[in-house]
């Protein structure tokens, strides 16, 4: 199989894919595709329409007008800047089974296969390298404990100015992962040829020079 200029950087919530898709895609000169934020934006479509997922004919009418937009780090819907928006705890729990829904996903694949089909791109996500990207060049699926995640997540959040307890975040960050590994269609899980990588005792500039270097080595 031909392998596509991509880097496909999975792994669950909170273990800081975002930070460290931004960070590797500036180091190489490449762009950066966060697939997290098409899902929120897509949830946020869906729960302003007011609609269900059990009625198919009101989802399929959602996403026939659905424009997604990433401009640098910023999200748009429609023209409208959602990037604050998308990450609120109300979005975050209507994303769960807005992204379990398979016509969802059918479409935004679809979207995040057209916006990186010309290589150069780190993306980010669930299932990058196991169903978007099956041919990137280079697959890691980043991990670290719950108790890490949950750490590093409450700090985010607490320099962005919207605090949270510590154990709060813990349990969002524990159904997210049983929810997402445990969905029928494109769970979260390690794809085979894809390198793990426990990111608990490293620091970001650690887990970004480690994936640098294994792309240079392995997947360039
Ligand atoms: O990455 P982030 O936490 O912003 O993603 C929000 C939600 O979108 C995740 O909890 C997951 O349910 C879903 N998602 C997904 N597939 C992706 C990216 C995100 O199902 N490729």
């Amino acid at each position: 199989m031909q392998k596509l200029s991509v880097i496909a950087l999975d792994g669950p919530s909170g273990v800081g894919k975002s930070t460290t898709a931004k960070a590797v895609a500036h180091e190489l000169g490449w762009q950066y595709l966060d697939t997290g934020a098409m899902y929120r934006a897509t949830a946020l479509a869906v729960q302003r329409a007011g609609v269900s997922l059990e009625d198919r004919q009101a989802v399929e009418k959602v996403l026939a007008g659905l424009s997604i937009r990433q401009a640098g780090t910023r999200e748009f819907l429609g023209g409208e800047d959602v990037s604050d928006a998308i990450r609120t705890p109300e979005v975050t729990r209507w994303v769960t089974p807005v992204s379990a829904d398979a016509r969802v996903r059918e479409v935004l694949v679809e979207q995040q296969r057209q916006i990186a089909a010309t290589g150069g791109w780190v993306v980010d996500g669930r299932d990058i390298g196991t169903v978007v990207f099956p041919d990137a060049c280079c697959k890691i699926f980043l991990t670290a404990g719950v108790d890490v995640r949950a750490r590093r997540r409450a700090l985010e959040l607490e320099a962005k100015g919207t605090p949270q307890p510590l154990a709060d975040v813990a349990a969002d960050i524990a159904r997210r992962d049983l929810a997402d590994s445990t969905r029928a269609v494109a769970p979260l899980r390690k794809a085979e040829d894809a390198t793990e990588l426990d990111s608990g005792g490293l620091t970001l500039d650690e887990v970004v020079a480690w994936i640098v270097a294994h792309h240079r080595r392995h997947g360039a």
